[in-house]
């Protein structure tokens, strides 16, 4: 009996998802695959955050708490917004959320009717395209390119917008180009969004992996932007967190009731001791994040040279995130055919970039947060199985 709603039909399982359904089954027949496909850091989560949630668990924090989180985790957060990113904001403009993917979800559940039109970049962390169609609305794709170095382009978006246009979706750094937009990028998309009068979602979940001096600016600490961005980050990725699923929103006042009744319909509030981890994270020593993101940027220069040296493959350095987004044109194949090429011949497994978007059809997204001896092996093995393709 199939008696699912419509729009369901129009979502598909995440195809980073297939990729990894692909891996099990390879490994449960006995095959060594070394995964470059997935998002997350390899690390553990450092042992004081462990700690917090521990003793916070022990001394009660297991009820329900504030839908929008305890006041300790919007404390540590408003300081952290107001440290990092210049921006300030007042307790009731933060909801903790569990994980960014609920931020996205509320977020964007929040603002859209159907018929609305939200401009989302053209490849981006899939979440972006189909909570809008969730929402019977459309996302509308804005390319991102490697010869513009990944930044967003003015004239692409004046030739997107219409009267239905209602939000304009910043990933940045980005997931899957690792791109960082630069300052003057910034200022122009503020210019635009201002003009058309347009909500800003902000996801800036990479910002503390960036590398060579790149430097994180939130749109929303531009002039007149923050009465128009909801900020969505968390601490998945700079704290190697990604299974606590802790996140927040950051907006002006007039724009969190929406997201607000949103957020405690679906979730309630994120978990109590979770919070707890999170304050933690926020106010202990950030030493861990430091040398994380230098053992990132090894390996990012590692896998940026192997790859390059590939006859064939090539790929830009990228600013931020821990993904290399590779183009693979020149093997003859698109990268759909690529990553199932270097699976069944290579045993790695990587990202199509048709995963992200339209766009990008001949590349396919490298995540190096695996160890160096994975790296190593996975370049070797990618050089070999290439080279035979004698292209
Ligand atoms: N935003 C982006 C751009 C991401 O790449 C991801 C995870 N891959 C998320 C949000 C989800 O973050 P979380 O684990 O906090 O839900």
């Amino acid at each position: 009996m199939n008696k699912q709603a419509e729009k369901m039909g129009k979502i598909p399982f995440s195809a980073i998802r297939n990729v990894f359904s692909e891996v099990e089954k390879l490994r449960s027949e006995g095959k060594e695959i070394i995964s470059l496909g997935i998002g997350e850091p390899d690390f553990g989560t450092p042992e004081h955050i462990c700690e917090a949630m521990i003793e916070a668990t022990r001394k009660g924090a297991t009820r329900y708490t504030p839908n929008k989180g305890i006041p300790e985790l919007r404390e540590a957060i408003i300081k952290k917004l107001k440290n990092d990113n210049g921006v300030s904001y007042e307790l009731e403009e933060i909801i903790c959320t569990v994980g960014v993917a609920e931020g996205v979800f509320v977020a964007l559940s929040a603002f859209l009717d159907p018929g609305d039109e939200v401009l989302v970049p053209d490849p981006s962390w899939l979440n972006y395209t189909h909570v809008p169609t969730l929402n019977q609305a459309s996302p509308i794709y804005y390319p991102l390119l490697a010869e513009k170095d990944f930044q967003i382009d003015v004239e692409e978006l004046e030739k997107k917008i219409t009267d239905k246009t209602k939000i304009l979706v910043v990933l940045d750094p980005s997931n899957p180009t690792g791109g960082v937009q630069r300052k003057e990028s910034l200022e122009k998309v503020a210019e635009f969004v201002i003009k058309h009068d347009l909500l800003v979602i902000s996801d800036e979940i990479y910002e503390k992996l960036i590398y060579d001096g790149n430097e994180h600016i939130s749109i929303a600490s531009l002039p007149g932007m923050r009465e128009r961005t909801i900020i969505l980050n968390g601490f998945a990725k700079a704290y190697a967190m990604t299974g606590w699923r802790l996140g927040y929103i950051a907006a002006p006042m007039e724009l969190i009731p929406p997201m607000a009744k949103m957020h405690a319909y679906v979730l309630t509030n994120a978990s109590s001791m979770v919070q707890w981890g999170g304050v933690r994270a926020l106010e202990g020593p950030q030493d861990n994040v430091e040398e994380m993101v230098k053992e990132f940027k090894e390996r990012r220069d590692f896998m940026v040279k192997a790859i390059n040296e590939i006859e064939g493959l090539s790929c830009p350095t990228p600013g931020g995130a821990f993904y290399l987004f590779v183009d693979v044109e020149k093997t003859g194949m698109t990268g759909e055919e690529f990553s199932k090429f270097l699976l069944n011949n290579a045993g790695v497994a990587v990202i199509p970039g048709t995963a992200f978007g339209t766009r990008a059809v001949n590349e396919v997204r490298i995540s190096y947060a695996t160890s160096m001896e994975n790296l190593e092996k996975a370049a070797a093995r990618m050089k070999d199985s290439i080279e035979k393709l004698n292209i």
